[in-house]
């Protein structure tokens, strides 16, 4: 029996019928939560019925395993967890089509190469603000001693927490160890994002996810009386932030990239006074390293050059960065000539979101993603969803894709 998108479009139903999907106020699978386990168990209890062997790692996340008659893994997976009334579609569409995957190829009889089932625990990081938990604490790039502490908004500790889950926080990286003989990370995903619905598309191949720079402007000037002090005798840090920020939007439009002012607060924040001091917060996002690089140091200069022009300076402050993470290339084409196949087009696009699958490629496993539309752009809410034929295509495309790797690993 091949792959069957329908038996996914099930397993998503059900899935909503359980804990929450778009006629019952959202998805309600907040990591760490009852309803996240319940959720988790119904696929547990569909992945059993394949044949797979299942357990868990030490970080929590859960495996599934076809083993194969030859030498490799390729591994398929997505999150189960969602945002407080999260979409009914974010993570779960790509746990969906990862469990059909193995359903197919079990189906099929013994594969070539093993193929490796993956729920990452905690995606969304909804409760303890801390994002890709199990991917990370799998490629290595967690570090447990900075979240032992992390609080929940009840003021729960995160290590108390995950105790409570059989997750001991100084154990978790010891997950590393189940990317060895990993030959292939394949996710699908909703894109989250409008750019396949606004082409009329409903799916694309994933070419990686774009790099961050964080940075906050600090703007130093001198508050003065709005009444006495001319307009040209003023050292106003809110004009200096403000042309930076027209700047910025030119900046990713030149580059093809995004920027975005978070936020900007002044002081003394009084209409009867001339902001002194002004904090901008700034996030610019790009799937090129050097085009991002050029594109800060084009940020750095504006806000220099604004700064002086206003009468103030401006120290800037590194809050985090990423860098870009590309997907392998041999996957790109094989995703890439799938969905062709499977849709008759053929749209590459990056990620802006990260995704477990830039944690997975951060370690070298080659990896790569396919994206359906999502309807408005709109994810993270109930509202999120997507047409149920992009959806059908979309996990054709991924189990074609998947398949192709499953039966290439061996010659690879
Ligand atoms: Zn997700």
């Amino acid at each position: 029996m091949p792959f069957d998108p329908s038996r996914a479009l099930a397993d998503l139903r059900a899935i909503a019928d359980l804990t929450g999907g778009r006629d019952t106020g959202g998805a309600r699978r907040v990591c760490w939560t009852d309803e996240w386990v319940k959720a988790r168990a119904y696929v547990q209890a569909e992945l059993a019925a394949t044949g797979a062997q299942i357990d868990r790692d030490e970080a929590g996340n859960v495996w599934a395993y076809l083993r194969g008659s030859g030498d490799g893994m390729v591994i398929v997976g997505s999150h189960v967890d969602s945002v407080p009334n999260g979409g009914w579609l974010d993570g779960v569409l790509g746990i969906a089509g990862a469990l059909e995957v193995l359903r197919a190829t079990s189906e099929a009889g013994t594969p070539p190469c093993t193929v490796a089932f993956v729920d990452f625990a905690d995606e969304e990081g909804a409760r303890f603000a801390r994002s890709l938990f199990g991917s990370s604490a799998v490629s290595g790039f967690l570090v447990p001693e900075e979240l032992a502490d992390l609080r929940d908004r009840d003021g729960q500790r995160l290590e108390d927490v995950l105790r409570g889950y059989d997750v001991e926080i100084s154990e978790v990286l010891k997950a590393g160890s189940r990317l060895d003989g990993a030959v292939a990370y394949l996710e699908l995903h909703i894109e989250q994002g409008p750019v396949l619905e606004s082409e009329g598309l409903a799916v694309g191949t994933v070419v990686g996810t774009v790099g961050v720079e964080r940075l906050r402007a600090h703007f130093s000037g001198q508050a003065a009386h709005a009444g006495s002090t001319p307009i040209r005798q003023r050292r106003d840090t809110f004009l200096a932030a403000a042309r930076t920020a027209l700047e910025l939007r030119e900046i990713a439009l030149r580059h093809d990239g995004v920027c975005t002012v978070g936020g900007a607060t002044s002081t003394p924040g009084v209409v009867t006074a001339v902001p002194g001091r002004t904090e901008m917060l700034v996030d610019q996002r790009h799937i090129d390293a050097d085009t991002l690089t050029a594109m800060k140091a084009e940020f750095v200069a504006a806000a220099e050059r604004f700064a002086a022009e206003e009468g103030c300076t401006v120290e800037l402050e590194q809050i985090w960065r990423i860098e870009p993470i590309p997907f392998d290339p041999g996957l790109i084409e094989i995703a890439r000539s799938a969905v062709r196949e499977v849709t008759g087009t053929d749209r590459t696009l990056p990620s802006g979101p990260l995704h477990d699958a830039a944690e997975v490629a951060r370690t070298g496993v080659p990896t790569v993603m396919v994206f359906s539309s999502s309807t408005n752009g709109i994810s993270h809410a109930k509202e999120e969803d997507t047409p149920i034929e992009h959806l059908e295509l979309a996990l054709q495309a991924y189990g074609l894709a998947a398949d192709r790797v499953i039966h290439g690993a061996g010659t690879a």
